[in-house]
């Protein structure tokens, strides 16, 4: 028996034949494909935003802190439950990232332990649409209001997503998307910020080309700045053309992505529900696009073993980030808590029904269920 991946790209012709049209152009860098993506992701989320592509999901999150011009040792909190890219994209850009606690059922930022952890130095907070998941992000906003804090969403795994505030991505302060290889669509790899702040919007803009002030119109136009000048740090962030193309076949399959991915989560929830040693988290699962399927057993590693003998792929999403060198703070016992219980299943375009009902039949025969 094959093994059944737990996430993958999925390419068709659209996708390969948007790649060869920009060879033929040949022009590689950051162009009219470009813009072309940002116009589009911004008439499909009908978001007032400014989009800006870049080169990564991390990228999108490092511009993003950066252009709140943030001082050395300010800090941001962040669920230490999420992906190492949130963390490095704030040490990144000098500013310390302080680890808080997320909640049970959701796994979203916890605020009630980000409010004890608030200190004069706290300029922001980076909540996690982790697993897709982004129900409670109105109180994130409540919260940062009260305490004056500037909000940049990690809505890497969101992409599509709705929750009480809407399309994400429409509402909020700063809002970052990832596209990389297996993300709900992808760009190869990519990333976008979104913000309608006219400061981050410049700080974003320019620091993508280097700093170099207002290139993304030039290049737009197929030309580039001679004579200009820089003010701030800037990175070769920008999206290529290549890239942008991939990205723009994606988003036509935007909602043949959603329904699949879906009707895969349903399928799970469905089946898994009644096996009492598996906890399903408290989703809205009818509003997301699933980039994950995560759930919680006592018995993870037994049953993590058990699926991987029988040829299923598994994961763990993730090594909280307090735990690691760089980031090592005190316990966060929920989070450590957590981190022992939660498996990642299957969940990508092209697991088949019966490669499916093979992963469900092997968790039942696990518990005997
Ligand atoms: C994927 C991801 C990122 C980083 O995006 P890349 O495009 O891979 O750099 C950041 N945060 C979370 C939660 C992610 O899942």
């Amino acid at each position: 028996m094959n093994k059944i991946r737990l996430s993958k790209s999925t390419i068709g012709k659209e996708e390969k034949a948007a790649v060869l049209a920009v060879l033929d152009k040949e022009f590689l860098g950051m162009g009219e494909e470009v813009n072309f993506f940002e116009q589009e992701i911004k008439a499909y989320l009908n978001t007032k935003k400014e989009v800006m592509c870049v080169s990564t999901g991390t990228s999108a999150l490092h511009l993003a802190v950066e252009a709140l011009g943030l001082n050395e040792d300010d800090e941001i909190l962040v669920p230490s439950l999420t992906y190492v890219a949130s963390y490095q994209a704030i040490s990144a850009a000098n500013v310390k990232p302080v680890s808080v606690e997320v909640c049970e059922d959701t796994l979203f930022i916890d605020l009630a332990d980000a409010k004890n952890r608030l200190t004069s130095k706290t300029k922001a907070i980076m909540p996690v649409h982790y697993a897709s998941n982004g129900k409670d992000i109105a109180n994130v906003y409540t919260f940062a209001k009260e305490n004056n804090l500037r909000v940049i969403e990690d809505a890497a795994q969101a992409f599509g997503c709705e929750n009480s505030m809407g399309k994400v991505g429409v509402e909020g302060d700063i809002i970052c998307f990832s596209f990389d290889g297996i993300k709900n669509i992808t760009s190869g790899e990519g990333g976008a910020v979104l913000s309608s702040d006219e400061t981050i919007i410049q700080r974003v803009k320019d620091a993508r080309l280097l700093g170099v002030e207002k290139d993304t119109e030039k290049r737009f136009e197929g030309t580039r700045s001679w004579d200009f000048d820089v003010k701030h740090q800037g990175y070769r962030y920008h999206m290529s053309n290549i890239f942008a193309a991939i990205g723009r076949a994606q988003l036509k399959k935007i909602d043949y992505i959603k329904s699949k991915r879906k009707e895969i989560v349903q399928y799970y929830v469905e089946n898994l529900n009644s096996i009492c040693e598996i906890n399903i988290l408290n989703f809205d699962y009818k509003n997301i696009i699933s980039h994950i399927f995560v759930i919680k057993t006592k018995r993870r590693n037994e049953l993590r073993e058990y699926l991987i003998n029988k040829n299923i792929e598994c994961g763990i999403h993730y090594k909280p980030n307090h735990l690691l060198t760089k980031y090592k703070s005190e316990s966060l016992p929920t989070t450590e808590k957590i981190y022992e219980e939660i498996l990642t299943l299957p969940c990508q375009l092209d697991l088949t029904k019966e490669e499916q009902d093979i992963v469900i039949k092997t968790i039942k025969d696990f518990f005997n269920d």
